[in-house]
């Protein structure tokens, strides 16, 4: 059998302090597992700049000048990590017959990709890199991830627990996932839908190793109902059902308020009225609001604009393809 060819696809937006660090690793892993016989010569650690403010893409640039087995990958501006991964994995398709995505902070340990060659070289075609344990990350991180997950799979957006985008996929899963179309991307829900065989290897998540976080609360809470509202319609369910609920504690009320007038007792009733108008009100821009955003969903899709453009690679595409 042929050894695979592996790329290793990063993400990368506004790196500077951390490329220079993390670089050599992700290069030393490659040489390691050609070493091993594992993975073949051309295997590539590939970045792909998600149109950085700093001289990521000089870095990378200068990197690739330096040594052949550095790839770089620049998208026209800033796209976001999912788009931007989905850029390299889509280039790195044609190139590689296995790909591992990867965040370029260094927190996600990289000795794990010796597990996960050797899970494909026995016959899987995802794997994927699962957190055992988060103690490095922030307690408030920790549980407002749980949290995440636990939602997530209530309302039917099935993901692998505790992972993120660490995983290795084979030529023909990424040939699956160029299949799905959709703007609006979260892949590790789609991943698990494109099927074959597949499974987990475990790892400890470390600390960042520079710079911050670009996932703070905000993005992080965008994210989550992103992913929750791309791959089920639960949601939309759940409110038809409460507006069963309501539907039926209002006949209710309706027949106390008949009764009550039959046997003529008299209320005042502002106060419960108030209420029912204020908690109506609530309820019913609530569900508007989660009905406006599938809506919106289907805005996007129906425009379907490209979810990334390459504006400049440091390979030429013609010349890998006949490496
Ligand atoms: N990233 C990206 N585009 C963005 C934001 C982040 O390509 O708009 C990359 C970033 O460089 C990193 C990865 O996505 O390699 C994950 O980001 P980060 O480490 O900030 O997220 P966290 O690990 O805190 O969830
Ligand atoms: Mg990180």
């Amino acid at each position: 059998m042929q050894k695979p060819i592996l790329y290793i696809v990063i993400p990368c937006y506004n790196e500077q302090e951390v490329l220079p660090v993390t670089s050599g690793m992700f290069l030393k892993k490659i040489q390691d597992l050609t070493a091993q016989g594992k993975i073949a010569e051309k295997s590539r650690v590939m970045f792909v700049n998600d149109g950085s403010k700093d001289k990521t893409w000089e870095i990378i640039q200068e990197l690739a000048r330096q040594d052949e087995h550095y790839v770089g990958v620049c998208l026209s501006r800033n796209r976001g990590h999912q788009n931007a991964l989905l850029a390299g994995l889509m280039t790195a398709k044609d190139l590689a017959d296995i790909t591992i995505s990867i965040d370029c902070d260094g927190q996600d340990d990289i000795n794990a990709m010796d597990s996960m060659v050797d899970e494909y070289l026995a016959g899987c075609d995802v794997v994927y890199g699962v957190r055992s344990k988060r103690e490095t990350d922030t307690w408030f991180k920790r549980t407002t991830a749980e949290g995440f997950y636990k939602v997530m799979n209530a309302l039917g957006a099935n993901t692998v627990y505790n992972h993120a985008d660490y995983r290795l996929m084979s030529r023909r899963a990424l040939e699956g996932l160029a299949q799905f179309q959709e703007v609006n991307l979260f892949l590790r829900g789609l991943v698990p839908l494109v099927g074959y065989r597949s499974t987990s290897v475990y790892y400890e998540r470390a600390e960042r190793i520079a710079g911050e976080s670009h996932y703070p609360l905000k993005k992080m809470l965008n994210f989550a109902f992103d992913g929750i509202t791309s791959l089920s319609v639960k949601p939309i369910r759940l409110i038809t059902g409460l507006g069963f609920l309501i539907s039926l504690a209002s006949f209710l009320g309706i027949l106390w308020v008949l009764l009550t007038k039959l046997f003529g007792v008299t209320v005042s009733g502002w106060a419960s009225m108030a209420c029912a108008i204020f908690f109506m009100g609530g309820v019913q821009l609530l569900c508007l609001g989660v009905i406006g955003e599938y809506i919106g969903k289907i805005y996007n899709e129906t425009k379907a604009r490209p979810r990334y453009i390459i504006s400049e690679t440091t390979f030429d595409h013609q010349k890998s393809e006949d490496n």
